[in-house]
């Protein structure tokens, strides 16, 4: 099917789901049209522990309105239970990517093309690629007494 014809098919039923009141259903093809109008968005990358599930909500409304593609990488051994997580929280994604160890992340967000990459710990964060735009999520794993926590690895204390 066609971008156009694809697009047009969800606002046909966007428009028929709100006559009859099917809200959640109707939201489903309002964010489906959100994701095929666009072209060449940016490719959107989530943690799952400790970012997902920290803020469910706001990443399942911001992974099904996300015009680009959505990857969730996970340093999880167990992918079975990161997809059944992540559906779980409701979120939208195209790929889930499992890693062995945290350091292997920056390698799954060049070979999957994202380029905005959202995670929780620093130890992630290290060597992706200074192109890729980073969102740090906060909670009680670095964030403790009004401070961020870091390891002489992650940070440098600048006064
Ligand atoms: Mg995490």
């Amino acid at each position: 099917m066609r971008l156009e014809e694809i697009v047009i098919d969800n606002l046909r039923k966007l428009r028929r789901l709100i006559s009859v009141r099917r809200m959640d259903d109707a939201e489903e093809a309002a964010c489906k049209i959100v994701k095929y109008i666009f072209e060449d968005a940016p490719v959107l990358g989530l943690d799952l522990d400790g970012t997902i599930d920290e803020a469910p909500e706001f990443f399942r409304l911001l992974s099904r309105i996300w015009p680009g593609r959505v990857v969730i990488i996970t340093c999880r051994l167990d992918e079975d239970k990161a997809r059944a997580d992540a559906d779980k929280f409701g979120v939208f994604y195209d790929e889930l990517v499992t890693v062995r160890k945290l350091e292997d992340k920056a390698e799954a967000i060049e070979q999957t093309g994202v380029t905005v990459y959202v995670d929780d710990q620093d130890e992630c964060l290290m060597d992706i690629p200074m192109d890729v735009t980073v969102l740090k999520i906060r909670n009680e794993g670095n964030f403790t007494d009004g401070k961020w926590l870091y390891s002489g690895r992650t940070g440098k204390q600048i006064c």
